[in-house]
């Protein structure tokens, strides 16, 4: 199977000013592009090269499995972020309240995670096997899946996401990016 790219939901302009056309360019473009290339010559002959992406994700260790997550949580990134502000559905708040006490306070306690996890990363918000909600770090490509849990939001905090529009300035990338959360994709995933 040959992995590709998913075409954006919007155009590369469309994100601007907070994520600029040309950080697009090279983090949709050329990161996320070269992770898919090397996962599609790394499978090739390999137990890997009729997988779904999330198998290899689950089952490859190394590269196999570095290449593989990144594309992954790369798809996942962009896939929830609109131009188009989407407030969050009564069902997710019911479910933010219930695991953080207020909408702020979860809001409040990604952006903790996201500013606080040393080098490169992905904040993530999941959902655990008993229906919980619960903020994850994790470091370079690392993937909750691999843990038993769902994802339903991430927010990729390696400095290529955010040095062309903010420099040094994380919690500031943070801050805006917040806005582009596409909140009704992030309820549709809870199950
Ligand atoms: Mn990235």
């Amino acid at each position: 199977m040959i992995h590709s790219v998913p075409e954006l939901p919007y155009s590369q302009d469309a994100l601007a000013p907070v994520i600029s056309a040309e950080t697009i360019e090279y983090h949709y473009g050329k990161h996320f592009q070269t992770y898919v290339d090397n996962l599609n010559k790394m499978i090739e002959g390999s137990p890997y090269e009729d997988m779904e992406i999330e198998d290899i994700v689950m089952k490859a260790g190394g590269a196999v499995f570095n290449n593989a997550a990144q594309a992954w949580n790369h798809n996942f990134y962009f896939q929830t972020l609109t131009p188009a502000p989407v407030g969050i559905p009564e069902i997710l708040e019911d479910r933010l309240t219930k695991a953080f006490g207020t909408v702020a306070d979860f809001k409040a306690a990604f952006i903790k995670a996201a500013s606080t996890l040393f080098g490169s990363g992905w904040a993530w918000l999941c959902q655990d096997k008993e229906g919980n909600l619960t903020i994850v770090q994790t470091q370079n490509a690392d993937n909750p899946m691999t843990q038993g849990l769902k994802p339903l939001l991430t927010i990729d905090v390696w400095e290529h996401a955010y040095y062309i529009d903010y420099r040094n300035r994380r919690a500031a990338y943070l801050e805006a990016v917040w806005a582009l959360i596409d909140w009704e994709k992030v309820a549709d995933r809870l199950v």
